[in-house]
């Protein structure tokens, strides 16, 4: 059930029903919006209960939730959600948000020169793994631990957000101190531990699809991070594994506004895993943000031949430069600020 409180309710008005919720015996899940706040309540037998609640002061109505996947529903936040980045940078609202970099950060050098380079083209996330899920064991896997200083040092002198894939449980803490937004990959979309540990924290997650997921998948992975408190989630559509050879993955262009209607939660596009070619990247970018896309992910490397992952689909820096400038009329079409 969702309880959906009245436009601008005072602050106490809203905690006297959360406390209510908490006495009949329940969790409360409060999701504020700027001018509406709901609190979502799950469990069994919540409708007969919870319909005492319907005369309190503040609330406007109650509405089943009848989805397999209840806080992530759209039901929950009809007008959607807004997440805080941090700085000052939000998703899911009106300006559409370009996260760049390379797959994996390689070396101090590499990793100063291509923030530098995609902050100064204009994009505000800066990403880059130092965990990497390879397919093989043989391959490179990030600097792991070794990456965190070279994160810490590219923060200060550049004072840009930093986005990096967490590969498991354990990663959560020692990430949490230096990046602001983790990413959970495509591999791990149903890692449910990994799901349940970044929701215990505050920091946003950007939960890429799975490449064999359904779009119910991934929504009900979305819910592990916001049954746990964490309503930060962001959902990337990254490309599905079809019979197609010709790139990587296959970009699943509906799932951005089936998501959008099945969910409040801001949804992103990377193409470049979807790709796995750089001279396509553009026209999906373009793709999504006509499909209404709140964000882009975007590898970006200066020495595309020379990258120790991901290579093949990594922008380099005149091709990140003319597709910073040939977006700026799409998104001021579709009304998105870049
Ligand atoms: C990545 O972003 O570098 C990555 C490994 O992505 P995905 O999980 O979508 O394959
Ligand atoms: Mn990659």
């Amino acid at each position: 059930m969702v309880i959906i409180m009245d436009t601008g309710a005072a602050a106490d008005i809203i905690q006297a029903v959360i406390d209510k919720v908490s006495e009949l015996g329940f969790t409360p899940h409060p999701i504020y919006g700027v001018e509406k706040t709901v609190v979502a309540v799950i469990g069994d037998k919540t409708q007969e209960k919870i319909e005492v609640l319907r005369t309190m002061p503040g609330v406007e109505r109650i509405v089943p939730i009848l989805q397999p996947f209840k806080l992530a529903a759209r039901d929950v936040a009809p007008q959607g959600t807004e997440v805080d980045l941090g700085r000052g940078v939000t998703i899911g609202g009106q300006s559409l948000v370009m996260m760049a970099g390379p797959c994996a950060i390689e070396s101090a050098e590499q990793y100063v020169a291509i923030g530098r380079y995609v902050r100064s083209a204009g994009a505000k996330v800066l990403r880059g793994g130092i965990y990497k899920p390879r397919t093989s064991p043989h391959d490179f896997q990030g600097l792991r631990e070794d990456g965190i200083p070279l994160m810490r040092q590219i923060k200060e002198e550049l004072d840009i957000l930093l986005i990096s894939e967490v590969l498991d449980p354990r990663g959560v803490e020692l990430l949490a101190d230096v990046v602001d937004i983790f990413q959970i990959g495509t591999r791990n979309m149903q890692n449910f531990s990994l799901l349940t540990e970044c929701g215990r924290t505050e920091k946003p997650v950007v939960i890429k699809r799975g490449m064999c997921a359904t779009l119910d998948d991934l929504l009900k992975a979305a819910e592990y991070v916001l049954v746990e408190g964490n309503n930060r989630v962001i959902l990337c559509e990254r490309g599905i594994r079809t019979f197609e050879t010709q790139y990587r993955n296959t970009l699943d262009i509906s799932a951005v506004p089936t998501l959008k209607r099945m969910s409040h939660l801001p949804v992103m596009v990377d193409p470049s895993h979807s790709a796995g070619r750089p001279d396509i990247v553009p026209a999906l970018c373009k793709a999504a943000i006509a499909a209404g896309a709140d964000g882009l992910l975007v590898e970006t490397h200066l020495d595309p031949q020379g990258a120790l992952v991901d290579g093949d689909q990594a922008l380099d820096a005149p091709a990140f430069e003319r597709l910073m400038r040939e977006l700026e009329p799409f998104a001021h079409a579709a009304g998105r600020p870049l």
